[in-house]
């Protein structure tokens, strides 16, 4: 009996000592996370971006050059780390994923989240990129480009400059799927969990509603009919436009502009300075 009671004092005193050097630990831990996090890898634990890509980066991406220098430097190691953790698989017939695809497939989710520094869209590890429209066996049609829940984005290469091609018709195949990609991010429970604001969503999503109701009324309005078809897309088609046409949508919109502006914590209209939301 003393033998067995002796053991279980002994377990218990194990089990104490264990919690007491591994939950401060934790604790620490989690409140540098919390409160560090996106200082971390803003500055720091980033690489500077390949000379290679940084030439890409250059010549075609028009974002970056509307920041000012410090932000520029960390948009381009913000891009490296991008390229650096996610797995880019070529589709259909193409044989491989090339530095451009790469690094404008990162800057479009770079550009995204440039307010949200800590964000990289963890859940979405694998990007299949196929050269043009390509059928989904599962939506039974052919696609320009969709974000699946497994983990994937996928994009079609043609639809994606086309998007690049006109820069302000409101139509943006990589912005429009990395928005998908951010609206998830935000609800699946990771590292990167509920980043957007919760009263400013919520205000969002009343006024979806609202415009969701209004285009499939054939209201006159702003957004293109298939913004109509449920919040996702909405969702995605005014970051389309926020980053495509601001002027035109904070004239026509403003609240909503305002809305979106604080989700994203940035102002195409303002310079790309954090919180400066008018
Ligand atoms: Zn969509």
């Amino acid at each position: 009996m003393d033998f067995v009671l002796s053991l279980m004092v002994g377990l218990l005193l194990v089990i104490l000592i264990a919690v007491l050097i591994i939950h401060p630990y934790t604790i620490i831990r989690d409140l540098v996370n919390y409160f560090f996090k996106d200082y971390i890898n803003r500055y720091l634990l980033l690489k500077k971006l390949k000379p290679r890509y940084k030439k890409i980066l250059v010549d075609y991406c028009l974002y970056y050059h509307q920041l000012d220098a410090q932000d520029q430097k960390i948009f381009r190691r913000r891009v490296q780390k991008f390229i650096s953790i996610k797995e880019f698989v070529p589709r259909g017939d193409l044989r491989k994923v090339t530095d451009e695809m790469k690094v404008l497939i990162a800057s479009s989710a770079i550009q995204l989240t440039f307010g949200h520094p800590g964000v990289y869209f963890e859940h979405f590890w694998k990007i299949l990129v196929y050269p043009d429209t390509y059928y989904s066996n599962i939506a039974q049609r052919y696609h320009h480009g969709e974000v699946n829940t497994k983990g994937y984005i996928i994009l079609s290469w043609v639809n994606f400059m086309e998007g690049y091609i006109n820069r302000t018709d409101g139509i943006n195949l990589g912005l429009h799927e990395m928005a998908h990609a951010l609206k998830l991010e935000n609800a699946i429970r990771n590292n990167e969990y509920d980043f957007l604001d919760f009263d400013v969503l919520k205000s969002f999503d009343i006024e979806s509603k609202k415009e969701i109701e209004h285009i499939r009324n054939g209201d006159i309005e702003f957004f293109r009919d298939y913004a109509g078809t449920d919040e996702h897309e909405f969702f995605a088609v005014v970051v389309e436009n926020f980053f495509e046409r601001p002027a035109l949508f904070k004239e026509k919109k403003p609240y909503l502009y305002d809305l979106t502006s604080k989700l994203l914590n940035q102002n195409p209209l303002n310079g790309r300075g954090y919180g400066e939301m008018g």
